[in-house]
């Protein structure tokens, strides 16, 4: 018995049988096909006569609309010279020169399992290469073997994991792990750890290569929102501490309790409890422009050395270099500060409110108001207001715009912000829920349209979203977009960097203004730890660097591209400008 290409040179063949019984895949000759031949793989099969070389493959198939199938069909299809070679040969060279074509599912874990017997050496090599483009079953056997047969040597690259060319920093204590780090200086940083149940805050320095102080802290903010515990704002350094219970059932409305300012030597200036309070948007009419929105109680600014924090319906006044409570501003009825203030040239204060905008001259009289009936997510320098219905209103003249989406059916739909808008010099971005962005000038004009759009952390379905997934450097602007793409346009609308990811968007931001760091989860077969990759982008939208790193905790970058990140009780730096980046 001979094959169908022996017998009438067929090169494929196909046939269906009925399910009659979906528990059972049905199972179909082969001897008619392929005749008395040799199996040496799953699904592979060697006629003895002429030694050419069958894939047969039993699938269910149907109507894709059915949750089970109405046919099992069988296909037989020729296999190439090249692909056979491999299945006669097996080799590592030959999964290397094969990889992208297609095999049934299980043939490179077979063909591993043979080698494995003879090629131990060149496996570990392969291991140790990580080729990226491998299959990921590959990649998890590989993983796999050599953990089970070199385990020592699995756990010094468990303890490495990263690139070569990163330099040791410092070495914690044998239980003492980083918690966040943040640069307060071009060659200093501050960070937290955490020791069983205690916590410290210390700060390091490159150039002397020491820890400058330590100081002991409460269990700063982790269990609640996800918002920056560790930040530097105008010559302070400010951390959340402690939390609020904000929900019986949902953790993620948790809220710190403890507001902490610490200037830049380690010295506590203020510890302030935070009121327990947040303000939502309720009414119904409201929502038809604001949703749902909550507007929280912990932002605060600080300039000139006082620090403006929200309290109840007023505003305290901190002055930092005494830390003492200066003065209160008690809000107008109906106004509750949103913590962002800004100074005008004309030295008055301007507050962003829940619902407007509260300007005062230095004598504490109000010299500007304005009290919209809705709920702005953004207000811009040009006091503009950004509703989650894409409706802006302009504080200056009440006048209202509203942008809206025709569909191919004609109707007319209020878009919805995805992100907060990105202010530019000259323009706003605004990305959409689902349908696109667009860039508009200071007339509130359409530059472009785009069709690509950002994470959307606006909508009431991604409640509980903190993260900023769209940033202005000084001529760019940068958005990204989960499991969609990175993107970078200029202020014209020119579209500089176009780059589609199957990851989620850790972070995105700028460490001078210029280059832009994007933070992406990633998972590698080859491991089994958390693991970040980073990208360092340049103005122009190429991609310098590209580096898999720990998990994000401890991760930040200094003016200079200095990029320090922790592993176990270890932090280490890497210029991310070096060109070396071997593995
Ligand atoms: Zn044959």
């Amino acid at each position: 018995m001979s094959c169908l290409f022996c017998q009438k040179g067929t090169s494929h063949f196909s046939r269906l049988e009925p399910v009659v019984d979906e528990r059972q895949t049905h199972i179909f000759p082969t001897e008619d096909i392929v005749g008395n031949s040799l199996n040496p793989f799953t699904e592979i099969y060697e006629c003895k006569d002429c030694h050419s070389i069958w894939w047969i493959k039993t699938r269910g198939t149907g109507d894709p609309r059915s949750t089970y199938p109405e046919f099992y069909e069988q296909t037989a299809l020729l296999i190439d010279d090249h692909r056979s070679e491999l299945i006669r040969n097996p080799s590592i060279s030959g999964i290397l020169k094969n990889k992208d074509l297609s095999f049934p599912y299980s043939f490179f874990e077979e063909v591993l399992e043979i080698l494995k017997e003879t090629k131990s050496e060149e496996l570990k090599t392969l291991y140790y290469e990580r080729e990226p483009s491998l299959p990921a079953n590959v990649k998890r056997w590989l993983l796999q073997w050599f953990q089970k047969h070199f385990p020592l040597e699995f756990q010094t690259i468990q303890k490495q994991g990263f690139p070569s060319s990163a330099n040791l920093l410092l070495t914690l204590e044998e239980d003492e792990f980083v918690v966040v780090s943040e640069f307060i200086a071009k060659e200093q940083f501050a960070f937290i750890t955490s020791k069983k149940d205690k916590f410290f805050l210390q700060s390091y320095d490159l150039t002397d290569q020491k820890i400058l102080w330590k100081i002991s802290i409460r269990k700063p903010f982790l269990e609640g929102l996800s918002i920056p515990i560790l930040f530097y704002q105008s010559g302070y350094l400010c951390s959340y501490q402690g939390y609020q219970k904000g929900s019986e059932y949902y953790p993620k409305l948790n809220r710190p309790n403890t507001l902490c300012i610490y200037d830049l030597f380690g010295n506590l200036i203020l510890s302030l409890p935070l009121a327990f309070n947040c303000y939502e948007v309720l009414s119904t009419e409201e929502r038809d422009v604001s949703e749902n929105r909550i507007s929280h109680n912990f932002n605060f600014t600080i300039f000139d050395d006082l620090l403006f924090l929200p309290y109840q319906t007023k505003i305290q006044v901190y002055d930092l270099k005494s830390g003492k409570l200066n003065k209160t501003i008690k809000m107008p009825a109906g106004e509750i500060f949103s913590g962002k203030a800004f100074k005008s040239e004309s030295e008055n204060i301007l507050f962003h409110t829940l619902k407007g905008i509260l300007g005062i001259n230095s004598s504490g009289a109000i010299i500007f108001q304005y009290l919209s009936s809705y709920h702005p997510v953004f207000i811009d320098s040009q006091f503009q207001m950004y509703y989650y219905y894409a409706i802006i209103e302009s504080a200056n003249t009440g006048e209202k715009k509203t942008l809206k989406q025709t569909t191919e059916s004609g109707i007319s739909l209020v878009r919805e912000l995805a992100s907060l808008p990105v202010e530019f010099p000259g323009g706003i971005y605004l990305s959409f829920s689902f349908d696109g962005s667009l860039l508009l000038n200071s007339e509130m004009e359409i530059i472009k349209n785009f069709p690509f759009t950002a994470t959307d952390t606006l909508g009431p379905h991604s409640f509980g979203i903190t993260k900023t997934p769209t940033i202005v450097t000084e001529d760019r602007i940068i958005i990204t977009n989960d499991f969609s793409g990175i993107y970078m346009i200029d202020f014209s609308g020119n579209v500089l960097l176009e780059k589609s990811i199957s990851s989620e968007v850790l972070s995105v931001f700028t460490f001078d203004g210029k280059h832009t760091i994007v933070l992406l989860s990633f998972h590698d077969d080859y491991s089994n730890k958390i693991q970040t990759e980073l990208l360092l982008l340049t103005p122009k939208g190429e991609i310098l660097a590209q580096k898999i790193l720990t998990e994000p905790k401890g991760l930040s970058v200094s003016f200079d591209g200095i990029c320090i990140f922790s592993e176990h009780n270890q932090m280490f730096a890497i210029d991310l400008f070096a060109e070396d980046d071997s593995l």
